[in-house]
C-alpha cells in the first residue's frame, strides 16, 4: 500500500463548485486535497463549454466556462490545496469518527475527517467509437486519453475526431511519434482554429497526414492494433498501419463508482443532503453542486457556491472538535484578509 495522503478535507471533483468549497473552507484554515479524474480542473466548464459565456455568476455580467476556472484558482490559490489529477477515486470509507479512507485508481490512499463530494454528474467516460471488437484492445493500444505522452513515443499513432482533444493531442504528439496520421470524417472541425491552422501546417511541411474517413474496423491480435480499415466519404475501403489508435469523440457523464460508497442515494445517481449543512446521510461526507439533491434543488453554478459556505461552516466542527467559530466577513476581518495575503 502507498504512503497514506492526511488531510482535513478530501474534495471529490475539482469542478467549480468543489473549487469554491476549498475557498470557504481555508478562509476556516481547513486544508484540503482534490481528486479528480480529469487531468484539468473546472469540471463541465472546462470539459463542455471552456468557450461559452456564463451569463448568471452573481456580480460577473459575462465570463466564459474557462475563465470562471482561471478566477476560481486565482481565488483559492492563498489556500495551496493540493491537486491530484487524472485519478478516479475508486471506494470510500469510514474508519474512524469522524475518520475517512478513501482510495483512487492510481493505488493513493487518502484519510481524512471530512469529505465533500463535488462530483457533479460522476466521472466524463469517453465515448465509445462504433468500431466491432474494438473493446480488445481498449487500454493496451486503443486509448481515449493520454495520460503520459512518453508511452507514444516511437509510435505509429492514428488520431481520430475534429474536436479540441483530437487537435490537441495531434499536435502534442507530433514531435513524439515516429509517424502520426489524423483521422476526421470531415475537413471542418470544431476545434479552435489555431489548432487547425497549426496542423494544417505541419500536414504542409509533410510531418503528418491528414485523412478523410471513419474507421470501420481495426486489425491486430492479443491486444496490439496493426491497422484501421477506414471508410471514406464516397465509399472507398483502404488500411492505416498505426501501433496506437486515440479516438477522441467527446465525452459521456456516468455515475461511476460514487454509488458504491454506501450513501443514501436518490434515483440511484443523486445524494439527498441536509440544507443546513449539506451533508449527507453519512455525517462527515457532504455533498455539493450538481451531484445533490434537496426541494427545490436547481443544478446551477450559483447554488453550489452557497452549498460550499453552508459546508464549511459545519465541516469545521469535525475538524477542529470542540472550537469555536466564529463568523467573520472578508471586507471587515484582517484574520480573513491575513489568510488572503491581502494584509501583512
Ligand atoms: C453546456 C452547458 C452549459 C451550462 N451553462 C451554465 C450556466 O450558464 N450557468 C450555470 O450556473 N450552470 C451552467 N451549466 C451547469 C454547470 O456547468 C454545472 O452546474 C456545474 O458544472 C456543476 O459543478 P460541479 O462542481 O457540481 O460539478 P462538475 O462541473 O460536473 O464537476 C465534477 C467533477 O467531478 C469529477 N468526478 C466525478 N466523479 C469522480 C470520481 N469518482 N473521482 C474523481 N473525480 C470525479 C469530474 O471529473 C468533474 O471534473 C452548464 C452546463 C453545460 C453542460
Amino acid at each position: 500500500m502507498s504512503d497514506v495522503i492526511k488531510t482535513d478535507v478530501l474534495i471529490i471533483g475539482a469542478g467549480p463548485c468543489g473549487l469554491f468549497a476549498a475557498f470557504e473552507l481555508g478562509l476556516l484554515d481547513m486544508k484540503a486535497h482534490f481528486i479528480d479524474i480529469l487531468d484539468k480542473v473546472g469540471g463541465q466548464c472546462a470539459e463542455l463549454y471552456p468557450e461559452k459565456p456564463i451569463y448568471d455568476i452573481p456580480g460577473i455580467p459575462q465570463v466564459s466556462g474557462q475563465g470562471l476556472t482561471e478566477a476560481l484558482m486565482e481565488q483559492i490559490k492563498p489556500f495551496h490545496p493540493t491537486f491530484h489529477l487524472g485519478e478516479m477515486v475508486e471506494t470510500l470509507e469510514k474508519i474512524g469518527d469522524p475518520l475517512f479512507r478513501c482510495t483512487t485508481d492510481a493505488g493513493k490512499v487518502f484519510e481524512c475527517k471530512v469529505v465533500v463530494i463535488a462530483a457533479g454528474g460522476g466521472s466524463f467516460q469517453p465515448k465509445r467509437p462504433p468500431v466491432p471488437g474494438i473493446e480488445a484492445y481498449e487500454g493496451s493500444s486503443v486509448h481515449y486519453s493520454v495520460r503520459k505522452m512518453e508511452n507514444f513515443r516511437d509510435k505509429n499513432v492514428l488520431v481520430v475526431g475534429g474536436g479540441d482533444s483530437a487537435l490537441d493531442w495531434t499536435l502534442n504528439l507530433a514531435p513524439v511519434a515516429s509517424h502520426l496520421t489524423l483521422l476526421h470524417r470531415r475537413d471542418q472541425f470544431r476545434a479552435a482554429p489555431d489548432s487547425v491552422n497549426k496542423m494544417m501546417a505541419l500536414v504542409g511541411e509533410g510531418r503528418i497526414d491528414f485523412v478523410l474517413g471513419q474507421v470501420s474496423a481495426l486489425e491486430g491480435e492479443g491486444g496490439q492494433i496493426k491497422a484501421a480499415l477506414v471508410k471514406t466519404n464516397d465509399g472507398s475501403n483502404f488500411s492505416i498501419a498505426c501501433d496506437a489508435l486515440l479516438p477522441f469523440f467527446g465525452l459521456t457523464m456516468k455515475l461511476g463508482p460514487v454509488a458504491n460508497w454506501g450513501i443514501e442515494m436518490r434515483e440511484g445517481e443523486l445524494i439527498p443532503v441536509d440544507t443546513g449543512t449539506f451533508e449527507t446521510n453519512v455525517p462527515g461526507i457532504f455533498a455539493i453542486g450538481d451531484i445533490n439533491w434537496y426541494p427545490g434543488k436547481l443544478k446551477l453554478i450559483l447554488s453550489g457556491f452557497h452549498e460550499a459556505a453552508l459546508m464549511a461552516q459545519k465541516a469545521y466542527h469535525y475538524v477542529f472538535p470542540g472550537k469555536r467559530l466564529i463568523f467573520q466577513y472578508t471586507t471587515s476581518s484582517s484574520s480573513l484578509q491575513k489568510k488572503l495575503g491581502v494584509v501583512g
